[in-house]
């Protein structure tokens, strides 16, 4: 009996470790941010982690009659983006509101349409105006453009709209109808359901949605408003493509802490435990900052502090460090958000005591700050550098920040290993998961960007690279169709 016992176990064993793979990556040319083998050809995903990477036989070997392959014929593959500094709600609001003055022709507008209708959840409004009266729209090219987005857009005179198929269905107004008068805007506006800019939900799933299309699979929401239970409600639904960890203000820190929540808890799609104030001599809150700061740290949750120019840098890290000296050694991992502007001699405290600069290359590379030049002492200096976009202050896209940190000043400039490492593997650092994402390593959450050219060639055009396709936990959460 306990022979046959025995028997059964061995044969339950073995299935488990012969059960195929989820899903396989193969011909592909990997970077995988990991030190130790940092190339690859392919890589096997199952329950949501890569199980295996290696050589594109091998893995091919592993796969299953359910396995889907994704031959990646040659290209690029990166882990997913972690963008450590965005306005996640605020990203997905871009899309709340369509201006449509800078479309000059009806190719203009029905782009225009298609790039909203692409990102919005099924059924959400397309709002907006600007619309030259003057533009001839076909009905149908509208229609056929915004089947499930209902359309209603004022010209720009404002006294006339535009309404699509679907819009004029749920106002009850005749199909005939296209350009609505004022008694017909009246009748459409009591159509649209009220909070169109609050409907929270709506606008996080439009704001995952293009996440994904730019390979951002994880996101540092420094936006201090509280929307992990909206988040979490929209992983519940499965509609959740973006890790999120949710930043609150640093002034909300004793009731994170009357809760118990420490640094970067939660799961792996949804974690709270940070808390982000800000240097601004102007601003009452600051006089507090430095006692905020070490209050909030000796609750063991993560500080983040936003400071920009010589003054504001230099103030955070002596509260930083003075938290440190009345708090004790921990591995907390402060933070400076943009921590541009510093001078010279501060950039070396921030090694010495783990502070992260989480910084924004995209922001500042047209400004002429000097600030690439900063990110190549930083590193040397041994610092820990991630990298966001502060989103939608300028774009979303990593491949312009990694652009920005590469050739911003001249040739001391990032490598782009550096730069890609700081948008990934850096960036996981900075929230607490380089343990468990920012590089392509079995064991880790499955989170990888195709990209359409190698920017990783000497004469990459980097900001001409395209996402090709985006997996986030072993999900494929967007493919370029164009
Ligand atoms: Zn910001």
């Amino acid at each position: 009996m306990a022979y046959r016992c025995f028997l059964i176990l061995l044969i339950a064993a073995s299935v488990e470790a012969q059960s195929p793979p989820d899903l396989i990556v193969i011909n592909a040319n990997i970077r995988t941010m990991d030190k130790d083998v940092p190339l690859a050809e392919a890589a096997a995903v199952k329950d949501g982690r890569f199980i295996a990477v290696g050589k594109t036989a091998d893995i091919q070997s592993l796969a299953g009659k359910a396995t889907r392959i994704i031959d990646a014929k040659g290209r690029l593959v990166v882990p997913g983006f972690n963008d450590s500094h965005a306005h996640f709600m605020a990203i997905g609001n871009l899309f709340s509101s369509i201006d449509l003055s800078s479309a000059k022709s009806e190719e203009d507008v029905i782009a225009k349409f298609r790039h909203f209708a692409r990102f919005l959840p099924k059924g959400r409004w397309i709002l907006g105006g600007k619309l030259d009266p003057a533009i001839r729209l076909t009905a149908a090219d509208v229609d056929a453009a915004t089947p499930d987005h209902p359309v209603f857009v004022y010209h720009s005179d404002a006294k006339t709209a535009l309404a699509n198929a679907l819009a004029l269905k749920m106002a009850r107004l005749g199909p005939e109808v296209r350009v609505l008068d004022a008694g017909l805007i009246a009748a459409m506006q009591r159509a649209i359901p009220n909070g169109h800019v609050r409907d929270w939900p709506a606008i996080a799933e439009t704001a995952t949605n293009y996440a994904a299309s730019f390979g951002v699979t994880s996101i540092q929401d420094t936006h201090s408003d509280d929307m992990a239970s909206v988040y979490r409600e929209l992983d519940r639904q499965g509609k959740l493509k973006t890790r999120i960890y949710d930043c609150v203000s640093l002034s909300n820190w004793a009731k994170l802490a009357a809760f118990g929540t420490r640094a970067a808890e939660g799961t792996a799609m949804v974690r709270t435990g940070c808390v982000k104030g800000f240097f601004d001599p102007e601003d009452e809150m600051t006089k507090s900052l430095a006692k905020d700061i070490a209050a909030a740290d000796s609750t063991g949750l993560q500080v983040l502090v936003h400071a920009i120019g010589r003054e504001a840098n230099a103030a955070v890290l002596a509260a930083f460090e003075s938290a440190i000296a009345a708090n004790g050694d921990r591995d907390r991992r402060f933070r400076i958000e943009h921590a541009a502007g510093m001078a010279l001699a501060d950039l070396l405290r921030l090694a010495r005591s783990n502070i992260i600069p989480s910084m924004q290359p995209i922001l500042f590379f047209s400004e002429g700050s000097g600030v690439p030049d900063d990110y190549r002492k930083l590193i040397d200096s041994g610092a820990r550098l991630a990298f966001g976009a502060d989103a939608p202050m300028r774009g979303f896209d990593p491949l312009e920040g990694i652009y920005a940190a590469v050739n911003a000043g001249g040739k001391r400039g990032l490598t782009v290993e550096e730069a890609v490492y700081a948008y990934t593997m850096g960036a996981a650092y900075a929230e607490f998961q380089e343990k468990e994402k920012g590089s392509i390593k079995a064991g880790k959450l499955a989170d990888l960007v195709i990209l359409t050219a190698d920017i990783f060639e000497a004469k990459a055009d980097i900001r001409s690279a395209r996402v090709f396709l985006t997996v986030a936990g072993g999900r494929i959460v967007y493919e370029n169709t164009k």
